[in-house]
């Protein structure tokens, strides 16, 4: 059952172009533990050997296992209600992020998300950089984004968050091509 809500969530994560091969993350909280995809897996085929269950403070024999972003998904769950996160690599909001320091949607989906800051800017990031900043603002808000990089996104379930992955790919596709149209300066809304 669980498998299957990743295995879904991992599909449409691959098909829309979201993630790489090899890239991205996601998790879902149990109490003081989490399910949470294993280092290097792929998202788009995901089995029962790519979900790694480990401590949301606690380390374990799993835990080297897990994902490069876990201290991300732990300071997530420790400083936030979420249930599930989902770390992408959506390419529009990630050019957008590399030229904006946040991403304010022009269309009806900034009621969805707001503005959406970009985190880190200007630095060089590594994976599960940033843990307690991206943790603080997610208190906030649906999602944010990492500076050249990518989109921590929670929810209370994984569909949920998801959903807030795409919508600020698409709000930010229309970013795009209002800049290429001409009509942008990207805006400050
Ligand atoms: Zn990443």
């Amino acid at each position: 059952m669980l498998l299957s809500q990743f295995q879904t969530i991992g599909r449409e994560l691959s098909s829309r172009g979201l993630v790489t091969s090899h890239s991205g993350n996601m998790s879902v909280r149990f109490g003081e533990r989490m399910v949470i995809t294993r280092r290097g897996s792929m998202l788009g085929c995901l089995t029962e050997q790519d979900l790694v269950e480990t401590g949301i403070t606690r380390n374990d024999r799993m835990t080297p296992l897990a994902s490069s972003e876990l201290p991300v998904h732990r300071a997530i769950y420790q400083y936030t209600g979420a249930q599930a996160i989902l770390h992408a690599h959506p390419p529009h909001a990630t050019a957008i992020s590399l030229i904006e320091q946040e991403i304010v949607p022009r269309d009806e989906w900034y009621e969805v998300i707001g503005r959406v800051p970009v985190l880190g800017w200007g630095l060089n990031l590594k994976p599960g950089c940033l843990d307690s900043t991206v943790a603080e603002e997610l208190k906030e808000r649906h999602v944010v984004m990492l500076y050249g990089h990518g989109s921590f996104a929670i929810g209370q379930l994984l569909e949920e968050a998801l959903s807030f992955t795409t919508v600020l790919e698409e709000a930010s596709k229309v970013l795009c091509l209002l800049k290429s149209l001409g009509s942008g300066n990207l805006p400050q809304a």
